[in-house]
Protein backbone atom coordinates (compact mmCIF):
# COMPACT_ATOMS: atom_id res chain seq x y z
CA UNK A 1 0.00 0.00 0.00
CA UNK A 2 1.36 3.30 -1.01
CA UNK A 3 0.02 5.52 1.47
CA UNK A 4 0.42 9.42 2.54
CA UNK A 5 -1.72 11.83 4.96
CA UNK A 6 -1.36 15.59 4.32
CA UNK A 7 -2.10 17.89 6.85
CA UNK A 8 -2.97 21.51 6.08
CA UNK A 9 -5.71 23.81 5.11
CA UNK A 10 -7.49 22.60 2.27
CA UNK A 11 -10.04 24.36 -0.31
CA UNK A 12 -12.18 23.06 -3.03
CA UNK A 13 -15.53 22.96 -4.95
CA UNK A 14 -17.65 19.82 -4.67
CA UNK A 15 -20.16 21.43 -6.74
CA UNK A 16 -19.93 25.38 -8.64
CA UNK A 17 -22.03 26.85 -5.93
CA UNK A 18 -19.92 27.36 -2.37
CA UNK A 19 -16.58 26.28 -1.19
CA UNK A 20 -15.74 23.48 0.91
CA UNK A 21 -12.73 24.69 3.15
CA UNK A 22 -11.17 22.86 6.48
CA UNK A 23 -8.75 24.48 8.51
CA UNK A 24 -5.63 22.13 9.16
CA UNK A 25 -7.51 19.06 8.18
CA UNK A 26 -5.66 15.67 7.21
CA UNK A 27 -6.42 14.07 3.55
CA UNK A 28 -4.90 10.63 3.03
CA UNK A 29 -4.15 9.20 -0.16
CA UNK A 30 -3.64 5.58 -1.20
CA UNK A 31 -2.12 4.85 -4.47
CA UNK A 32 -2.79 9.07 -6.12
CA UNK A 33 -6.96 8.58 -5.03
CA UNK A 34 -8.03 10.72 -2.07
CA UNK A 35 -9.55 8.24 0.50
CA UNK A 36 -10.76 11.43 2.49
CA UNK A 37 -10.73 14.37 4.33
CA UNK A 38 -11.13 14.30 8.04
CA UNK A 39 -10.80 17.43 11.04
CA UNK A 40 -9.93 14.37 13.23
CA UNK A 41 -7.92 11.50 11.38
CA UNK A 42 -9.44 8.41 12.02
CA UNK A 43 -7.58 5.85 14.13
CA UNK A 44 -7.08 3.27 11.38
CA UNK A 45 -4.74 5.61 9.80
CA UNK A 46 -2.69 6.39 12.24
CA UNK A 47 0.11 4.16 11.09
CA UNK A 48 0.43 5.83 7.91
CA UNK A 49 3.05 8.49 7.24
CA UNK A 50 1.90 12.53 7.69
CA UNK A 51 3.69 15.14 6.24
CA UNK A 52 2.04 18.56 8.05
CA UNK A 53 2.18 21.99 6.08
CA UNK A 54 1.53 24.81 8.75
CA UNK A 55 1.20 27.56 6.46
CA UNK A 56 -0.28 27.65 2.90
CA UNK A 57 -3.18 25.48 1.58
CA UNK A 58 -3.90 23.02 -0.51
CA UNK A 59 -6.00 22.93 -3.50
CA UNK A 60 -7.03 21.15 -6.54
CA UNK A 61 -4.73 21.29 -9.57
CA UNK A 62 -5.98 23.14 -12.94
CA UNK A 63 -7.64 22.05 -15.55
CA UNK A 64 -6.60 23.66 -19.18
CA UNK A 65 -9.21 21.95 -21.56
CA UNK A 66 -7.94 23.42 -24.63
CA UNK A 67 -4.78 25.30 -25.81
CA UNK A 68 -2.26 24.78 -28.69
CA UNK A 69 0.98 23.54 -27.69
CA UNK A 70 2.62 24.79 -30.94
CA UNK A 71 1.20 28.13 -30.90
CA UNK A 72 3.48 29.12 -27.79
CA UNK A 73 6.15 31.27 -28.99
CA UNK A 74 3.80 33.40 -30.54
CA UNK A 75 2.33 34.62 -27.22
CA UNK A 76 1.00 38.07 -27.33
CA UNK A 77 1.68 38.04 -30.93
CA UNK A 78 -0.73 39.33 -33.63
CA UNK A 79 -4.17 40.11 -31.29
CA UNK A 80 -5.12 43.21 -33.39
CA UNK A 81 -6.74 40.42 -36.15
CA UNK A 82 -9.71 38.44 -35.90
CA UNK A 83 -9.43 34.84 -36.03
CA UNK A 84 -9.28 33.75 -39.37
CA UNK A 85 -7.29 36.11 -40.55
CA UNK A 86 -4.85 35.59 -37.47
CA UNK A 87 -4.95 31.90 -38.56
CA UNK A 88 -3.32 32.50 -41.71
CA UNK A 89 -0.83 35.19 -40.52
CA UNK A 90 0.17 33.87 -37.48
CA UNK A 91 -1.19 30.41 -36.11
CA UNK A 92 -0.72 28.38 -39.87
CA UNK A 93 3.33 29.79 -40.24
CA UNK A 94 4.17 29.22 -36.89
CA UNK A 95 2.72 25.74 -36.69
CA UNK A 96 4.34 24.85 -40.19
CA UNK A 97 7.77 25.03 -38.05
CA UNK A 98 7.03 21.85 -36.72
CA UNK A 99 7.71 19.93 -39.32
CA UNK A 100 11.52 20.13 -37.76
CA UNK A 101 11.93 17.76 -34.95
CA UNK A 102 14.47 19.73 -33.23
CA UNK A 103 11.96 22.91 -33.21
CA UNK A 104 9.24 20.90 -31.80
CA UNK A 105 11.83 19.71 -29.33
CA UNK A 106 12.93 22.54 -27.96
CA UNK A 107 9.29 24.78 -28.14
CA UNK A 108 7.65 21.59 -26.42
CA UNK A 109 10.48 21.34 -23.71
CA UNK A 110 9.57 25.03 -22.97
CA UNK A 111 5.75 25.00 -23.17
CA UNK A 112 5.80 21.71 -20.82
CA UNK A 113 7.59 22.89 -18.50
CA UNK A 114 5.31 26.51 -18.22
CA UNK A 115 2.45 23.95 -17.64
CA UNK A 116 4.31 22.51 -14.63
CA UNK A 117 5.58 25.87 -13.29
CA UNK A 118 1.58 27.41 -13.73
CA UNK A 119 -0.23 24.84 -11.63
CA UNK A 120 -1.88 23.37 -14.68
CA UNK A 121 -1.98 19.40 -13.37
CA UNK A 122 -4.21 18.49 -16.27
CA UNK A 123 -4.87 19.74 -20.30
CA UNK A 124 -5.91 19.30 -23.38
CA UNK A 125 -3.51 20.11 -26.25
CA UNK A 126 -3.76 20.49 -29.60
CA UNK A 127 -0.43 19.85 -31.55
CA UNK A 128 0.27 20.27 -34.98
CA UNK A 129 -1.07 17.88 -38.44
CA UNK A 130 2.86 16.66 -37.65
CA UNK A 131 3.10 13.00 -36.65
CA UNK A 132 6.88 13.10 -35.50
CA UNK A 133 6.06 16.60 -33.43
CA UNK A 134 2.93 15.22 -32.19
CA UNK A 135 5.03 12.06 -30.80
CA UNK A 136 7.63 14.79 -29.10
CA UNK A 137 5.17 16.16 -27.51
CA UNK A 138 3.51 13.33 -25.84
CA UNK A 139 6.92 11.85 -24.67
CA UNK A 140 7.81 15.45 -23.16
CA UNK A 141 4.46 15.13 -21.40
CA UNK A 142 4.64 11.91 -20.13
CA UNK A 143 7.75 12.17 -18.57
CA UNK A 144 6.75 15.54 -16.71
CA UNK A 145 4.13 13.14 -14.97
CA UNK A 146 1.27 16.15 -15.80
CA UNK A 147 -1.84 14.37 -16.96
CA UNK A 148 -2.90 15.04 -20.48
CA UNK A 149 -4.27 14.43 -23.86
CA UNK A 150 -2.24 15.50 -26.84
CA UNK A 151 -4.28 15.56 -30.21
CA UNK A 152 -2.23 15.20 -33.60
CA UNK A 153 -4.22 17.81 -35.84
CA UNK A 154 -6.35 16.66 -38.86
CA UNK A 155 -6.47 19.25 -41.42
CA UNK A 156 -6.85 18.60 -45.58
CA UNK A 157 -8.67 21.47 -47.02
CA UNK A 158 -8.80 25.28 -46.51
CA UNK A 159 -5.21 25.41 -44.99
CA UNK A 160 -1.87 26.90 -46.02
CA UNK A 161 -0.20 24.97 -48.46
CA UNK A 162 2.81 23.57 -45.81
CA UNK A 163 -0.22 22.41 -43.43
CA UNK A 164 -2.55 20.64 -46.00
CA UNK A 165 -2.51 16.86 -45.52
CA UNK A 166 -3.53 13.94 -47.63
CA UNK A 167 -6.58 12.42 -46.33
CA UNK A 168 -5.41 9.09 -46.01
CA UNK A 169 -1.69 9.80 -45.10
CA UNK A 170 -3.60 12.00 -42.19
CA UNK A 171 -5.84 8.97 -41.17
CA UNK A 172 -3.03 6.55 -41.56
CA UNK A 173 -1.11 9.27 -38.87
CA UNK A 174 -3.37 9.44 -36.49
CA UNK A 175 -4.24 6.11 -36.43
CA UNK A 176 -0.73 5.24 -35.91
CA UNK A 177 -0.49 7.31 -32.63
CA UNK A 178 -4.06 6.06 -30.98
CA UNK A 179 -2.32 2.33 -31.36
CA UNK A 180 0.68 2.95 -30.26
CA UNK A 181 -0.60 4.82 -27.04
CA UNK A 182 -3.58 3.37 -26.54
CA UNK A 183 -2.61 1.62 -23.19
CA UNK A 184 -1.28 4.54 -21.77
CA UNK A 185 -2.51 6.06 -18.68
CA UNK A 186 -1.83 9.84 -17.82
CA UNK A 187 -1.13 10.78 -21.20
CA UNK A 188 -2.99 9.92 -23.95
CA UNK A 189 -3.81 10.60 -27.70
CA UNK A 190 -7.29 12.32 -28.59
CA UNK A 191 -8.67 12.40 -32.16
CA UNK A 192 -8.35 16.58 -33.06
CA UNK A 193 -10.38 17.47 -36.35
CA UNK A 194 -8.74 21.59 -36.43
CA UNK A 195 -12.56 22.67 -37.13
CA UNK A 196 -14.69 22.29 -39.83
CA UNK A 197 -13.36 24.53 -42.89
CA UNK A 198 -10.10 22.19 -42.34
CA UNK A 199 -11.37 18.92 -42.82
CA UNK A 200 -13.42 17.45 -45.67
CA UNK A 201 -16.27 15.53 -45.21
CA UNK A 202 -14.18 12.50 -46.18
CA UNK A 203 -11.44 12.77 -43.43
CA UNK A 204 -13.75 13.60 -40.91
CA UNK A 205 -15.82 10.68 -41.66
CA UNK A 206 -12.52 8.68 -41.14
CA UNK A 207 -11.87 10.21 -37.81
CA UNK A 208 -15.44 9.17 -37.26
CA UNK A 209 -14.55 5.71 -37.26
CA UNK A 210 -11.39 6.01 -35.91
CA UNK A 211 -12.99 7.45 -32.60
CA UNK A 212 -15.08 4.13 -32.67
CA UNK A 213 -12.70 1.66 -33.50
CA UNK A 214 -10.12 3.34 -30.81
CA UNK A 215 -13.40 4.59 -28.91
CA UNK A 216 -11.27 7.72 -29.10
CA UNK A 217 -11.95 11.18 -27.36
CA UNK A 218 -12.36 13.86 -29.63
CA UNK A 219 -11.65 17.95 -29.33
CA UNK A 220 -12.38 20.52 -31.90
CA UNK A 221 -13.67 24.06 -32.10
CA UNK A 222 -17.21 25.02 -32.06
CA UNK A 223 -18.79 28.47 -33.07
CA UNK A 224 -15.75 30.70 -32.38
CA UNK A 225 -16.25 33.17 -34.72
CA UNK A 226 -19.15 34.91 -36.77
CA UNK A 227 -16.81 34.75 -40.05
CA UNK A 228 -16.47 31.22 -38.71
CA UNK A 229 -20.12 30.35 -38.41
CA UNK A 230 -21.15 31.79 -41.60
CA UNK A 231 -18.34 29.76 -43.46
CA UNK A 232 -19.06 26.46 -42.17
CA UNK A 233 -23.26 27.64 -43.46
CA UNK A 234 -21.63 27.63 -46.69
CA UNK A 235 -19.52 24.63 -46.63
CA UNK A 236 -22.63 22.61 -45.22
CA UNK A 237 -25.68 23.99 -46.13
CA UNK A 238 -27.30 20.54 -45.39
CA UNK A 239 -27.32 20.69 -41.94
CA UNK A 240 -28.58 22.29 -38.89
CA UNK A 241 -26.13 23.68 -37.40
CA UNK A 242 -22.36 23.74 -36.86
CA UNK A 243 -22.34 21.39 -34.00
CA UNK A 244 -24.64 18.91 -36.37
CA UNK A 245 -21.66 18.61 -39.10
CA UNK A 246 -19.69 17.30 -36.38
CA UNK A 247 -22.88 14.69 -34.80
CA UNK A 248 -23.19 13.41 -38.78
CA UNK A 249 -19.54 12.24 -38.85
CA UNK A 250 -19.76 10.87 -35.77
CA UNK A 251 -17.58 13.10 -33.95
CA UNK A 252 -19.67 13.84 -30.64
CA UNK A 253 -19.08 10.92 -28.73
CA UNK A 254 -21.07 9.94 -25.71
CA UNK A 255 -18.96 12.64 -22.45
CA UNK A 256 -15.63 11.96 -24.67
CA UNK A 257 -15.67 15.33 -26.80
CA UNK A 258 -14.61 18.70 -26.00
CA UNK A 259 -15.58 21.48 -28.32
CA UNK A 260 -13.74 24.94 -27.69
CA UNK A 261 -15.47 28.54 -27.43
CA UNK A 262 -19.35 27.85 -28.38
CA UNK A 263 -19.89 31.41 -28.60
CA UNK A 264 -22.84 31.22 -30.55
CA UNK A 265 -24.27 28.17 -30.23
CA UNK A 266 -27.97 28.25 -31.26
CA UNK A 267 -30.21 26.49 -28.95
CA UNK A 268 -30.48 23.35 -30.54
CA UNK A 269 -26.90 23.03 -30.99
CA UNK A 270 -26.85 23.27 -26.46
CA UNK A 271 -29.36 20.32 -26.78
CA UNK A 272 -27.07 18.57 -29.05
CA UNK A 273 -24.36 19.22 -26.73
CA UNK A 274 -26.36 18.28 -23.37
CA UNK A 275 -27.77 15.29 -25.40
CA UNK A 276 -24.47 14.03 -25.60
CA UNK A 277 -22.55 15.19 -22.53
CA UNK A 278 -20.09 17.15 -24.73
CA UNK A 279 -17.72 19.25 -23.09
CA UNK A 280 -17.30 23.29 -23.82
CA UNK A 281 -14.16 24.61 -23.30
CA UNK A 282 -14.88 28.59 -22.50
CA UNK A 283 -11.48 30.55 -23.36
CA UNK A 284 -12.34 34.10 -22.25
CA UNK A 285 -9.24 35.50 -22.62
CA UNK A 286 -8.59 33.79 -26.50
CA UNK A 287 -12.80 35.25 -26.99
CA UNK A 288 -11.66 38.66 -25.95
CA UNK A 289 -8.39 38.72 -27.66
CA UNK A 290 -9.40 37.63 -31.61
CA UNK A 291 -12.69 40.25 -30.98
CA UNK A 292 -14.85 36.64 -31.14
CA UNK A 293 -17.21 37.33 -28.15
CA UNK A 294 -18.43 36.07 -25.26
CA UNK A 295 -19.92 33.15 -24.49
CA UNK A 296 -23.20 32.76 -22.55
CA UNK A 297 -21.63 30.29 -19.96
CA UNK A 298 -24.54 31.14 -17.44
CA UNK A 299 -26.74 29.29 -20.51
CA UNK A 300 -24.79 26.30 -20.22
CA UNK A 301 -24.69 25.78 -16.71
CA UNK A 302 -28.37 26.76 -16.40
CA UNK A 303 -29.01 23.92 -19.50
CA UNK A 304 -27.18 21.05 -17.82
CA UNK A 305 -24.11 20.94 -20.43
CA UNK A 306 -20.51 19.96 -19.24
CA UNK A 307 -18.06 22.85 -19.21
CA UNK A 308 -14.65 23.27 -18.07
CA UNK A 309 -11.97 26.30 -18.79
CA UNK A 310 -9.10 26.92 -21.52
CA UNK A 311 -6.53 29.40 -21.92
CA UNK A 312 -6.43 28.33 -25.51
CA UNK A 313 -2.90 29.93 -25.95
CA UNK A 314 -1.68 31.59 -28.19
CA UNK A 315 -5.71 32.98 -29.13
CA UNK A 316 -5.33 33.81 -25.08
CA UNK A 317 -1.92 35.10 -24.30
CA UNK A 318 -1.68 33.54 -20.79
CA UNK A 319 -1.40 29.88 -20.00
CA UNK A 320 -1.94 31.13 -15.83
CA UNK A 321 -5.17 29.54 -15.12
CA UNK A 322 -5.98 32.07 -12.40
CA UNK A 323 -6.12 34.89 -14.81
CA UNK A 324 -7.81 32.98 -17.08
CA UNK A 325 -10.70 32.09 -13.86
CA UNK A 326 -10.95 35.96 -13.45
CA UNK A 327 -11.09 37.06 -16.61
CA UNK A 328 -14.06 34.78 -17.06
CA UNK A 329 -16.09 36.10 -14.45
CA UNK A 330 -15.55 39.46 -15.72
CA UNK A 331 -16.78 38.75 -19.25
CA UNK A 332 -19.54 37.45 -17.61
CA UNK A 333 -20.45 40.77 -15.52
CA UNK A 334 -20.11 42.54 -19.42
CA UNK A 335 -22.39 40.13 -20.72
CA UNK A 336 -24.99 40.26 -18.10
CA UNK A 337 -25.02 43.96 -17.85
CA UNK A 338 -25.00 44.78 -21.71
CA UNK A 339 -26.90 41.34 -23.01
CA UNK A 340 -28.69 39.57 -20.51
CA UNK A 341 -29.65 40.75 -17.56
CA UNK A 342 -31.15 37.43 -16.82
CA UNK A 343 -28.94 35.35 -16.82
CA UNK A 344 -26.55 36.44 -13.83
CA UNK A 345 -22.72 36.61 -13.46
CA UNK A 346 -20.58 33.79 -12.60
CA UNK A 347 -19.29 33.73 -9.33
CA UNK A 348 -15.70 32.78 -7.61
CA UNK A 349 -17.44 29.14 -6.72
CA UNK A 350 -18.55 28.62 -10.30
CA UNK A 351 -14.94 29.53 -12.08
CA UNK A 352 -12.74 27.96 -9.67
CA UNK A 353 -15.30 24.95 -10.07
CA UNK A 354 -15.02 25.02 -13.88
CA UNK A 355 -11.06 25.60 -13.69
CA UNK A 356 -10.50 22.58 -11.07
CA UNK A 357 -13.80 19.95 -11.23
CA UNK A 358 -15.58 20.92 -13.87
CA UNK A 359 -12.99 20.94 -16.61
CA UNK A 360 -11.33 17.85 -14.76
CA UNK A 361 -14.61 15.55 -15.10
CA UNK A 362 -13.63 14.96 -18.60
CA UNK A 363 -10.19 13.38 -17.10
CA UNK A 364 -12.89 11.05 -14.35
CA UNK A 365 -12.36 11.82 -11.43
CA UNK A 366 -10.36 15.06 -10.95
CA UNK A 367 -10.21 18.00 -9.57
CA UNK A 368 -11.44 17.40 -6.49
CA UNK A 369 -10.47 16.44 -2.96
CA UNK A 370 -13.48 13.95 -2.67
CA UNK A 371 -13.27 10.35 -2.20
CA UNK A 372 -11.55 8.54 -5.02
CA UNK A 373 -10.59 11.41 -6.77
CA UNK A 374 -6.98 11.49 -7.84
CA UNK A 375 -4.56 13.46 -5.75
CA UNK A 376 -4.15 16.16 -8.42
CA UNK A 377 -3.10 19.34 -5.76
CA UNK A 378 -1.18 22.48 -5.25
CA UNK A 379 0.26 23.82 -2.23
CA UNK A 380 -0.26 27.73 -2.01
CA UNK A 381 2.18 29.88 -0.32
CA UNK A 382 0.41 32.91 0.00
CA UNK A 383 2.69 34.51 2.79
CA UNK A 384 3.36 37.49 0.32
CA UNK A 385 0.28 38.18 -0.77
CA UNK A 386 -1.94 37.62 2.22
CA UNK A 387 -1.40 41.23 3.55
CA UNK A 388 -2.20 42.50 7.50
CA UNK A 389 -4.80 40.53 9.69
CA UNK A 390 -6.64 37.42 9.60
CA UNK A 391 -8.44 35.69 6.72
CA UNK A 392 -10.75 33.22 5.97
CA UNK A 393 -9.58 30.47 4.11
CA UNK A 394 -11.74 31.77 1.29
CA UNK A 395 -10.70 35.26 1.25
CA UNK A 396 -7.17 33.65 1.51
CA UNK A 397 -8.33 32.21 -2.02
CA UNK A 398 -9.42 35.04 -3.43
CA UNK A 399 -6.68 36.59 -2.96
CA UNK A 400 -4.48 33.86 -4.42
CA UNK A 401 -6.74 33.61 -7.67
CA UNK A 402 -7.25 37.74 -8.20
CA UNK A 403 -3.62 38.68 -7.15
CA UNK A 404 -1.38 35.36 -6.70
CA UNK A 405 1.51 34.34 -9.23
CA UNK A 406 2.80 30.93 -9.95
CA UNK A 407 6.05 31.80 -7.47
CA UNK A 408 3.08 31.44 -4.86
CA UNK A 409 2.89 27.52 -5.68
CA UNK A 410 5.19 25.23 -3.59
CA UNK A 411 4.35 21.98 -4.85
CA UNK A 412 2.71 20.31 -7.08
CA UNK A 413 1.10 16.24 -6.86
CA UNK A 414 -0.30 14.71 -10.10
CA UNK A 415 -2.09 11.07 -8.79
CA UNK A 416 -0.43 11.30 -5.58
CA UNK A 417 3.28 11.97 -7.25
CA UNK A 418 4.74 15.60 -6.29
CA UNK A 419 6.30 16.36 -9.54
CA UNK A 420 9.54 18.13 -9.39
CA UNK A 421 9.72 18.51 -12.95
CA UNK A 422 12.37 21.47 -13.65
CA UNK A 423 14.01 20.74 -17.27
CA UNK A 424 14.78 23.19 -19.41
ZN1 LIG B 1 -8.13 26.68 -30.19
Amino acid sequence: MDAQVYKSDLIFTKNDKEFTSMEQAYLVVENGKVLGVFDRLPGKYESIPLKAYESGFLIPGFVDLHLHAPQYENLGIGLDEELLTWLNKYAFPEEARFSDAGYAEEVYKEVVRRLWENGTTRSVIFGTAHKGSTEILLRLMKKSGLGAYVGKVNMDRNSSQELTEDTERSLEDTEAILDAYRNERLVKPIITPRFVPSCSPRLMEGLGRLAEKYDAPVQSHLSENTDEVEWVKELHPDCESYAHVYERYGLLRQNRTIMAHCVYCTGSEKELMREKGVFAAHCPISNTDLTSGIAPVKDFIAGGVNLGLGSDISGGHTLWMPEVLVHAIQVSKLYYLYKDKDCGRLTLPEAFYLATKGGGSFFGKVGSFEEDYSFDALLIDDCAIIGQGKRSLEERLQKFIYTGEKGCIIKRFVEGNELGYTER
